[in-house]
């Protein structure tokens, strides 16, 4: 039977305004790095895929590499917004980037124009995609004049290919120079992407306040770093996990004692609130206004299901905050 998303999607999830701009984001977004590859279940993505757009996630973050294989997560996407979202496309945002390594040679790489603009070219075609909402510079490259990458998000824009442009991972100063330059240009910067969890707190030492002076949005990835912030590593490593299954970027080795011990701690004030330790996690974002929206990734629907709820409660006491901080400094 055709897909039909439930008609109350939008009465549940909160939006908020990305920067000075006059795009909406809902406070949680869904990111395809991993489970939609060729290695993941078509059917589960799939599931995944609509229960987001159910809850009034509008939003879908990819990039050129998310796979396994490379490509491959673009790929599973544009086979469901031709199955299931085709006719909602102008009710979705989606995001693609390029910065990491993509294809052999020195064009698959780094900042060049040659290199983001072959790029997007080829992530249409995978997700069968006019244009993207939202296309990213993945990653800073000092050897590459900011002025070409910056120019290169420009001319995207201006040949139609992306509605608007972010950075990801750029330094607070490095986020201020590609500021300035897409303004000049007359493509302000969207959206900072920019990894932020209770347990990598970088973004608190200048960039928030980067980001607030230049009306830039953010949007918070590996809010639960890819899981530690859950309950799920208290007892051991389940078998169905991300370490289990995978072990690229999340491995055993990162689960040691003093995170649990503060795992074990946080999942208490989290229960202390009514909320799962990720939803917590989420929330704890969420009580910044300048953190657009957090990025979770999940593998099964019944997770996204958890973190959606993050959003009903993002107020924190001055008791609690003060216990997570105690936990936090260890
Ligand atoms: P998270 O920190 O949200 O980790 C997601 C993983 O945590 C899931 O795959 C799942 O792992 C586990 N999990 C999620 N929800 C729950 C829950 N409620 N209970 C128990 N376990 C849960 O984010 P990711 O690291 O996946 O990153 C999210 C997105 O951010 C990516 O998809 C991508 O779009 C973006 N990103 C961007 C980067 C950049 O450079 N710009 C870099 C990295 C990510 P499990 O498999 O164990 O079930």
């Amino acid at each position: 039977p055709p897909y039909l998303p439930n008609p109350s999607r939008y009465s549940e999830m909160p939006f908020r305004r990305c920067g000075n701009s006059g795009i909406l984001l809902p406070l949680i977004s869904l990111g395809l790095w991993h489970n939609f590859g060729h290695n993941a279940d078509f059917k589960n993505a799939r599931t995944i895929l609509r229960k987001a757009f159910d809850s009034g996630i509008t939003h879908f973050d990819l990039a050129n590499n998310y796979g396994p294989p490379f490509g491959s997560a673009e790929e599973t996407f544009g086979r469901i917004m031709e199955k299931d979202f085709k006719s909602y496309r102008d009710e979705l945002i989606i995001s693609t980037k390029a910065g990491w390594d993509m294809w052999p040679g020195p064009y698959g790489n780094h900042g060049s124009k040659k290199y983001l603009i072959a790029s997007l070219d080829q992530s249409l075609k995978r997700m069968g995609l006019e244009y993207v909402d939202i296309f990213y510079h993945h990653r800073p490259d000092p050897d590459t004049p900011m002025e070409e990458t910056m120019g290169a998000l420009d001319q995207i824009v201006r040949q139609g290919k992306a509605l608007y442009v972010g950075i990801s991972q750029y330094s607070a100063e490095e986020t201020l120079k590609a500021s300035k330059i897409l303004k000049e240009l007359g493509t302000p910067c969207l959206i900072h992407q920019p990894r932020y969890s209770m347990f990598d707190r970088w973004v608190e030492n200048g960039l928030l306040d980067v980001i607030e002076k230049e009306g830039i949005g953010s949007i918070a990835f590996s809010p639960l770093e890819q899981g530690m912030l859950t309950d799920k590593y208290i007892k051991g490593i389940p078998e169905d996990s991300r370490i289990a299954k995978d072990g690229r970027y999340l491995k055993e080795g990162n689960i040691t004692e003093e995170i649990l011990k503060k795992v074990k701690a946080l999942n208490l004030i989290a229960l202390g609130r009514g909320q799962s330790l990720a939803q917590m996690a989420i929330s704890w974002l969420l009580k910044d206004p300048r953190i657009t929206t957090v990025l979770v990734g999940v593998s099964k629907p019944e997770q996204l299901e958890d973190n959606i709820k993050a959003v009903q409660n993002f107020v924190f006491s001055k008791d609690e905050l003060n216990d997570i901080e105690k936990i936090l400094q260890g």
